[in-house]
């Protein structure tokens, strides 16, 4: 039995892969493989449709949504997305809240002026920084929701008049948020969503109206919508798996029980590395991450023997991002608590035996 916490790509349960490896062979009794399956088929675009319906359900998404696929990721979307918006004299705001978000600036850079809207990169970004936006004519504000490498995330969306772009790779249907307040957001599949090889982009009608026209159609937002993300052949597979994984979160409660249990599960850990001698978390508190616990140990010298025993009790992908160090357990909404218990229990075995 494998406990796996890691970061992205992350566990997906079961019930889940059963459906897949089903489909894999025959998918709904039409003979073929999924991964057979022509993407100009009806087949593939019910897919495609029941995963614009359930995402846009369990989001509460209003009618001025638009939802799409593409390929690349969300780090093609840092290219994307100021390619689609920005213009040479406009001005744009970022908040540098980590790596994943230094990324997304060095590509705005290359379209327009960007403003740090604030940054907590002297912290270490161990917590989320207040914003400021001064210039209300600035295209948009764009933010990382939830910062996967230090485990913090806002907790709320910023107060501000210019539109909010969010990259939500690693939050996305984790919690209860009001998903309306965005302009646009981007994820990654491989982490609430799937798996790797698709992105999942949701905006605003009257957002995409401003994007800019004559772009190289595989660049073009418009395009993607216009062509019901099927300019090319996307990436089936990957499109399905997001389908599963949506029907799944369906099935589970949705949003109200995924919140709780996400909850559930990021109290507990928190709590142990709170009430031990041994763990510290990382994060400032009121910007810790449901998702992604970021945590070290006050005896370094403990770290591979942490590993190690940790490793031999079947919990794997802990270790912390190699540019951050100590540990990190994501806890994905495919997670269950029963996950966080057992690794509560062994680092709590841990520090008595070692500590
Ligand atoms: N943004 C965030 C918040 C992430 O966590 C990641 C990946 N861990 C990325 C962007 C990059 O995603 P991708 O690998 O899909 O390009």
């Amino acid at each position: 039995m494998k406990y796996n916490f890691n970061a992205g790509p992350s566990h997906l349960n079961e019930e889940i892969l059963e459906r897949i490896s089903n489909s894999i062979k025959n998918f709904e009794n039409s003979g073929l493989s999924i991964i057979e399956l022509s993407h100009r088929s009806k087949e593939f675009e019910s897919v495609i449709e029941e995963c614009k319906v359930l995402l846009s359900e369990l989001l509460g998404l209003d009618s001025d949504s638009e939802v799409f696929f593409m390929q690349g990721g969300a780090s093609f979307q840092f290219y994307t997305l100021p390619f689609n918006f920005l213009r040479t004299n406009d001005c744009v705001y970022y908040a540098n809240t980590g790596r994943w978000a230094e990324k997304a600036i060095v590509e705005a850079k290359r379209f327009a002026k960007v403003k740090l809207a604030g940054s907590s990169k002297s912290d270490n970004y161990s917590r989320i920084p207040e914003l400021e936006i001064t210039n209300e004519n600035a295209r948009y504000l764009h933010i990382t929701s939830n910062n996967t490498i230090y485990g913090t995330e806002y907790s709320g969306i910023p107060d501000c008049q210019i539109p909010i772009v969010a990259d939500m790779s690693s939050d996305i249907m984790g919690r209860k948020f009001d998903y309306n307040a965005f302009d646009l957001i981007y994820a990654g599949a491989q982490k609430n969503l799937g798996t790797a090889g698709v992105a999942v982009v949701i905006a605003k009608k009257h957002f995409i109206q401003e994007a800019k026209e004559g772009l190289p159609p595989m660049l073009s937002y418009k395009n993607m919508i216009a062509n019901n993300s099927l300019f090319n052949t996307p990436p089936v597979l990957a499109i399905y798996i997001v389908l599963e994984t949506l029907r799944w979160s369906i099935r589970y409660g949705g949003i109200e029980r995924i919140d709780k249990t996400n909850r559930a599960k990021a109290k507990l850990l928190y709590n142990t590395i709170d009430e031990s001698n041994l763990y510290y978390g990382t994060a400032r508190k009121e910007d810790r991450s449901l998702m992604n616990v970021c945590f070290k140990l006050k005896d370094k010298s403990l770290e591979n023997k942490f590993i190690d025993f940790t490793n031999s009790h079947g919990i794997i992908g802990i270790k912390g991002h190699r540019s951050f160090g100590g540990f990190r357990a994501s806890l994905y909404n495919c997670i269950p608590l029963e996950y966080v218990k057992v690794l509560t229990d062994v680092m709590k075995e841990f520090e008595r035996k070692y500590g």
